[in-house]
């Protein structure tokens, strides 16, 4: 007999049951951005129109805060690292890796 059992667990079915995976990007790198990070993961730290905080690399965000309309910088972040994400985000179209930037 090789037919599959209906109640058999299906790995592909219940991806909660699996491990996660191990994060290779920081938390503000949109899912369907490619770009690779750039530094480290907590770099800094945006907070979105709701007073959620979104930890990240400058690159993303940078790239997130040119695409969040009402996202700003945390008041916490070091003023360097603040301004470099602004500079760069005022560069940017809101979802710069449709158009492959
Ligand atoms: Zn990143």
């Amino acid at each position: 007999m090789n037919r599959r059992l209906d109640h058999a667990p299906n790995p592909a079915a219940a991806p909660a049951l699996r491990p996660p995976a191990p994060r290779t990007r920081c938390a503000a790198a949109a899912a369907e951005d490619p770009t690779p990070c750039g530094g480290p993961h907590d770099a800094a730290t945006l907070i979105d129109r709701q007073g959620r905080e979104i930890p990240g690399c400058l690159h993303h965000c940078a790239r997130l805060l040119a695409t969040l309309d009402g996202a700003r910088v945390h008041p916490f972040v070091p003023t360097a690292h603040a301004l470099e994400i602004y500079y760069r985000a005022r560069e940017l179209p809101p979802y710069a890796w449709e158009i492959g930037r």
